[in-house]
C-alpha cells in the first residue's frame, strides 16, 4: 500500500461544492488502495480578505499576529474536506499544523518548515484514517502560530511528502499542469509533460505562481516526485495526465527556453548618490536582511562625478513600505531614497541556456522591437530577467513567448 500527501489549492476548495469534488478525487485514491494525507488551502479569495483585514488594522501589523489571522481560513477547508469523505464512509481526522506538530522557524508571515513529527500522521494512516492537513500554517519552536508565506500549502504539500517519504505529491490547482507561461497570460501556451526542478524552482521564483518557490527547493533535496494537475477535469493523479516536475537528466529533449515569468510582486527602491566606499552596500543590505526582506535584483551605478554611486534593487511589494522603514531607520549616507511598485520582472528560463549564445540578445532584440525600456536585468545560469513597467508585462511575455517559438504546435 502506497502513501500519497495530494493536495488542494484555493480555486480547487472555493466552496463546499468543489469540496466535495475534490473529496471524490480523495475518495477514488483511497478506493485504489492508497494511503492518502491531504492538504488543502482556504478558499480562494479567503486569504487575501484576512489580509486585507490585518492592513486595514495598520500596515505596519505585528506578524506573529497577521500569522494568527491568515492561518485561519485553512482550518475551515480542512475540517469541510473531512466532513466531505465522511460522508463517503471514509475515516478522515483534520489534523492543524500545532497538533502534527509542524514545525517552522521564527520568521513569522513567511516561516520555513524545520521539523514536522510524523508520528501521530502514521498511526492515523495505519488505521486507516484520511489525514487532512491545512496547508499554510505551522507552528514555532515558541510554540507561536506561523505561515509559510503566500502559495505556502504547496510547500506544506512537499514538507510532508518528504517527511512521509511518500511515494508521490499531486498538487490539484486550476490548470491541468505547467504551461510555457501563464495560459492566462498567453491562450496558446504548451503543456509541458516534464520540467526539470531547476527550471521549475527559477519560473517559481520569478513569478510562475503555480508552484511556491520552495515546494520545490523541498521536492528537489528530498527527490518528491511532484505532479501538478488539474482538481477539475475527470482524472486522479494516480492517471498521471500533468505535468511532473524531475531531476534534469530525466528530461529527454532539452529546449533552449522551457518557458517565461512574469512577477508582479515587484517593487523598485533607488538610493541616489550613495557615498562611494567600502562597506556601502553591506550597511544597506544587512539592516533588510535581519528584518527578513529579502532583495533581489541589485544594480550599482557610478555618477558621472566619480563621487558616488546611485544603487537600485528590488524587494517583494509586500515588503516595500518596512523596506522603507529599515532603510530610514539605517540613516543610509545618501541624497534620496525613491521606490516605484509600478515594474513587472519578466524572466526566460530554460537549461539549454547553459550551452547556447545569443538567448539574451533574442530577447532584448525582441523587447526593444515593441518600444518596451528594461529598467534592470539580472541573469543566472538558466534565466535572463528584466525589469520593466507593468503596463507593459503581458506584452513582453507575448512577445517573447513568440520570439522564442514557444507555441503549441499547431
Ligand atoms: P492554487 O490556488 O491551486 O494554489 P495558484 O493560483 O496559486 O493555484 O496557481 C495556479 C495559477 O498559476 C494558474 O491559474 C495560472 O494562472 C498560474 N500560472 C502562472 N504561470 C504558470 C505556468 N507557467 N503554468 C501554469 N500555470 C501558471
Ligand atoms: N491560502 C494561502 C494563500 O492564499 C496559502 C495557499 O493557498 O497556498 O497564500
Ligand atoms: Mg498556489
Amino acid at each position: 500500500m502506497s502513501l500519497i500527501v495530494v493536495k488542494f489549492g484555493g480555486t480547487s476548495v472555493a466552496d463546499v461544492d468543489k469540496i466535495e469534488r475534490a473529496a471524490e478525487k480523495v475518495v477514488r485514491e483511497v478506493r485504489a488502495g492508497h494511503q492518502v494525507v491531504v492538504v488543502v488551502s482556504a478558499m480562494s479569495g479567503v486569504t487575501n480578505q484576512l489580509v486585507g483585514y490585518c492592513n486595514e488594522v495598520s500596515t505596519m501589523h505585528d506578524l506573529y499576529e497577521y500569522d494568527v489571522v491568515v492561518s485561519s481560513g485553512e482550518q475551515v477547508t480542512a475540517g469541510l474536506m473531512a466532513l466531505a469523505l465522511h460522508k463517503h464512509g471514509i475515516a478522515a481526522r483534520s489534523w492543524l499544523g500545532w497538533q502534527i506538530p509542524f514545525k517552522t522557524d521564527e520568521m513569522h508571515s513567511k516561516a520555513r518548515v524545520r521539523d514536522i513529527e510524523t508520528k501521530h500522521l502514521l498511526e492515523a494512516l495505519e488505521k486507516g484514517e484520511v489525514a487532512v492537513v491545512p496547508g499554510f500554517q505551522g507552528v514555532t519552536f515558541n510554540n507561536r502560530i506561523s505561515t509559510l508565506g503566500r502559495g505556502g500549502s504547496d510547500t506544506s504539500a512537499v514538507a510532508l511528502a518528504a517527511a512521509l517519504k511518500a511515494e508521490r505529491c499531486d498538487i490539484y490547482t486550476d490548470v491541468d499542469g505547467v504551461y510555457t507561461t501563464d495560459p492566462r497570460i498567453v491562450p496558446g501556451a504548451r503543456k509541458l509533460k516534464t520540467i526539470s526542478f531547476e527550471e521549475m524552482m527559477e519560473l517559481a521564483s520569478l513569478g510562475a505562481k503555480v508552484l511556491q518557490t520552495r515546494s520545490v527547493e523541498i521536492a528537489m533535496k528530498h527527490g518528491v516526485a511532484l505532479q501538478v494537475l488539474s482538481s477539475f477535469e475527470d482524472a486522479i493523479g494516480s492517471d498521471m495526465p500533468g505535468t511532473l516536475v524531475v531531476r534534469e537528466d530525466k528530461i529527454m529533449e532539452e529546449e533552449l527556453v522551457s518557458g517565461i515569468a512574469c512577477g508582479r510582486d515587484e517593487a523598485k527602491i533607488t538610493l541616489l548618490r550613495v557615498a562611494d566606499k567600502p562597506g556601502v552596500a553591506s550597511a544597506v543590505f544587512t539592516p533588510l536582511g535581519e528584518a527578513g526582506i529579502n532583495v533581489d535584483m541589485i544594480v550599482q551605478n557610478i555618477t558621472s562625478d566619480g563621487q558616488s554611486t546611485d544603487m537600485t534593487f528590488t524587494v517583494s511589494r509586500a515588503d516595500l513600505e518596512r523596506a522603507l522603514k529599515v532603510l530610514k531607520d539605517a540613516k543610509i549616507e545618501c541624497d534620496e531614497i525613491r521606490s516605484a511598485a509600478n515594474v513587472a520582472k519578466i524572466s526566460v528560463v530554460g537549461v539549454g541556456m547553459k550551452s547556447h549564445a545569443g538567448v539574451a540578445q533574442k530577447m532584448f532584440t525582441a523587447l526593444a522591437s515593441k518600444g518596451i525600456n528594461i529598467q534592470v536585468i539580472s541573469t543566472s545560469e538558466i534565466k535572463i530577467s528584466v525589469l520593466i513597467e507593468e503596463d507593459y508585462a503581458e506584452l513582453a511575455v507575448r512577445t517573447l513567448h513568440s520570439a522564442y517559438g514557444l507555441e503549441e504546435a499547431a
